[in-house]
């Protein structure tokens, strides 16, 4: 008898488990290119961590996954939404930067095979930061984080490098970093589509971290703005337009790097710099109120150091 209730609570438990478990489904953006557009909230149990995009292309000589995802489940998942539109295998994963989401899948689709490929200031930042973001996913997530590991890349390219597959054109490109020191993009020049990584941030506020520098991102914003993307898969938001991006992250950061630079030359302290900066026009922004203070003080802060 009690066998059989053991077995009852550990297979209900178990489905119970599976009902709440991550579903992704991908968001077809030009044919053979898709999308998985994650939560635009803070990390939490329900999204998994994967508070990101990442996607995928398939060609006739098998699929390039863009962005692994935040967990070894959550890469299981991506594969298994994967499949659900196409049998090739996976046979590159690329990392647009060292943000836990973007690699600490890595694990998982080193184990089926694929080859990770990264710009090589990220290889960097995993290192620095991939214990950290492993304890920290491991506490939010609890279960959720288990059997993820910090996998490396195991292939590097330096300003840019083009994958040839299936007769698709897939370019990796590093600009100057921004978000993170290893932020790069990849461009599907044939479609227009362009998977920005954390380079923009749409439909949320964007984030300067203590380890951004919203100079360089800037800088990489206005190169990517070059290409003349048709559709912009964001590192976070819906799948946007140029106009789009450039309302909710280059303008952003314009407005932050103008006001900043403008006290530090006046030796304006940085209460009152911070008090004087009017940000209302991006209120409209998930996340205004937790990261606006942080990002101007951060900024400030990078202007002082130049
Ligand atoms: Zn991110």
């Amino acid at each position: 008898m009690r066998i059989v209730l053991l077995f009852l609570l550990q297979f209900g438990l178990s489905a119970w488990g599976n009902a709440w478990a991550l579903s992704l489904s991908p968001v077809p953006v030009a044919p053979n290119v898709y999308a998985f557009i994650g939560d635009t909230g803070m990390r939490s149990v329900e999204n998994e961590g994967m508070n990101a995009n990442s996607g995928f292309v398939v060609t006739d000589e098998g699929v390039v996954v863009i962005d692994s995802g935040s967990t070894w489940q959550v890469a299981k998942e991506i594969h298994r939404a994967i499949r659900a539109v196409t049998r090739q295998p996976v046979k590159i994963v690329v990392n647009t930067g060292g943000q836990d989401h973007r690699w600490l899948g890595n694990g998982y689709f080193k184990s089926i095979g694929a080859e990770i490929i990264a710009a090589r200031p990220a290889l960097a930042d995993m290192q620095a930061r991939g214990a950290m973001q492993l304890d920290g996913l491991s506490q939010t997530l609890g279960e959720k984080a288990a059997g993820t590991q910090p996998v490396y890349p195991d292939r590097l390219f330096d300003q840019s490098e083009t994958l040839r597959l299936g007769g698709q054109e897939i370019q990796l490109l590093y600009f100057h970093g921004g978000h993170t020191p290893g932020d790069s993009v990849v461009w599907l020049p044939k479609q227009g589509v362009l998977f920005s990584g954390d380079l923009v941030f749409v439909d949320r506020l964007l984030g300067v971290l203590p380890f951004s520098s919203a100079t360089d991102w800037l800088a990489s914003f206005n190169v990517m703005e070059k290409l003349g993307p048709k559709t912009i898969v964001p590192g976070h938001g819906q799948v946007c337009d140029l106009d789009r991006a450039r309302r909710d992250t280059g303008d952003y950061l314009r407005l932050l790097i103008t006001h900043m630079k403008q006290a530090v030359d006046k030796g304006i302290a940085l209460q009152e710099a911070i008090d004087s900066l009017d940000q209302s026009a991006f209120s409209r922004l998930a996340n205004f109120d937790l990261l606006k203070g942080g990002n101007a003080s951060r900024v400030y802060l990078e202007m002082e150091s130049q």
